[in-house]
């Protein structure tokens, strides 16, 4: 049994004060919720002090990219070990950052080496864009993104490793692929590329969201379905009572 996984990317949201004030309203409703793998993955500048605040409870923490290297001229960048500081999670991947800031499956499949290196759980987007959902090529262009960006991962690492299958066309946008639709993508070109690369014992334990315009209303038909085990949530995570639903929706 998969235990379901929901996470919550703030993105570029919040200042301190303000991320502050959401996590103690979100807390309560989360920390009820024992039964769901909980993460907030808020700015850079807030992990330090939400890393306070999750203290002592069972909610994880993520960032929201990070470089594979240890050190070095990076200016702006952040490594594994800055983000291992305060975090159990990173996300990997985003289709926003594989869109605006030239990340490819060969930075994506670095990044998740290094995650692993340090002790971090990635947790790993791929996606189709619109255009090549209307020319029918989902199915291929995921297929192609999971088989680059897990190449030569040890399957002893992987068993941890989440994916979020994001259809780039409902991140953020309102529209939802279906539950069937997504159902389909992750059962028959995320979980199966898996365990191609992994072994089908490995792949049917890897947990594999879901994530696109989830919200209160839609999350428990996404998250019965066979295949998905949770969401990564974005423009509702940031809202304390929508956030909790959601997660209460995938217990
Ligand atoms: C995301 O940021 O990964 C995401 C799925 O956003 P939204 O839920 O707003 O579509």
């Amino acid at each position: 049994m998969r235990k379901p996984f929901v996470a919550g990317n703030w993105k570029m949201n919040k200042t301190v004060d303000k991320a502050t004030l959401l996590v103690a309203d979100m807390l309560p409703g989360l920390e009820a919720v024992k039964t769901v793998d909980r993460v907030v993955c808020p700015p850079f500048t807030s992990l330090m002090v939400v890393a306070g605040m999750l203290a002592g409870t069972e909610i994880g923490l993520g960032a929201q990219n990070m470089h594979w290297e240890e050190s070095g001229a990076y200016t702006g960048d952040v490594s594994p070990d800055m983000v291992k500081e305060f975090c159990e999670y990173v996300i990997i991947g985003h289709s926003e950052r594989r869109a605006y800031f030239n990340e490819t499956d060969e930075s994506v499949n670095k990044k998740i080496k290094a995650a692993i290196k340090v002790g971090l759980t990635p947790i790993v987007c791929v996606g189709e864009t619109l255009a090549q959902y209307d020319a029918g090529q989902t199915e291929a262009v995921v297929s192609a993104q999971v088989k680059a960006d897990f190449a030569g991962i040890d399957p002893k690492d992987a068993m941890d490793l989440v994916v979020a299958y994001e259809p780039i066309w409902a991140i953020g946008t309102g529209k939802a692929a279906t539950s069937d639709q997504a159902n389909d993508i992750i059962k028959n070109a995320v979980r199966k590329n898996l365990a191609v690369q992994f072994g089908e014992e490995v792949a049917q334990n890897m947990r594999i969201l879901y994530g696109g315009s989830v919200n209160a209303a839609n999350a428990k038909e996404f998250f019965a379905m066979s295949d998905i085990d949770g969401g990564l949530i974005g423009g509702a995570s940031m809202k304390p009572e929508d956030f909790v639903k959601i997660v209460e929706a995938a217990a």
